[in-house]
């Protein structure tokens, strides 16, 4: 089923004109290169920036890779998500990362300045 996926992140990535379901950030899909070299951004920093699926429903609680239930969330936040024991509702996850955002606790400060000039 990965071709599912992938083709419902690349329309996740496509609705949601290339940021993050949370964070909001933009993302990339491929060139990790050509896209750390545009934003002026290090290698390791446009890592955290890649588009990934997430899942509103975990699988394990029988969640599916319908398009429904996928959104594109950079890796950042997505990894950070599932690191939680608990993992939080998408809503409530949002509303934290918000929070993180604003205290600058999340993606470098710098770094959100630096990609959001070239929106
Ligand atoms: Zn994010």
């Amino acid at each position: 089923m990965t071709s599912q996926i992938v083709k419902n992140r690349l329309k996740a990535f496509k609705n949601q004109a290339g940021r993050c379901y949370y964070c909001e950030s933009i993302m990339w899909l491929d060139k990790k290169e050509d896209f750390a070299a545009d934003h002026k951004i290090g290698i390791s920093e446009a890592e955290k920036l890649k588009c990934t699926a997430e899942h509103l429903i975990a699988r394990c609680d029988g969640g599916k890779n319908n398009q429904s239930n996928i959104v594109a969330a950079c890796l950042l936040c997505n990894s950070e998500r599932h690191r939680l024991r608990q993992p939080p509702a998408p809503t409530q996850y949002r509303e934290l990362i918000k929070k993180r955002l604003k205290k600058g606790n999340w993606h470098p400060k710098s770094l959100l300045l630096r990609v959001s000039q070239h929106v």
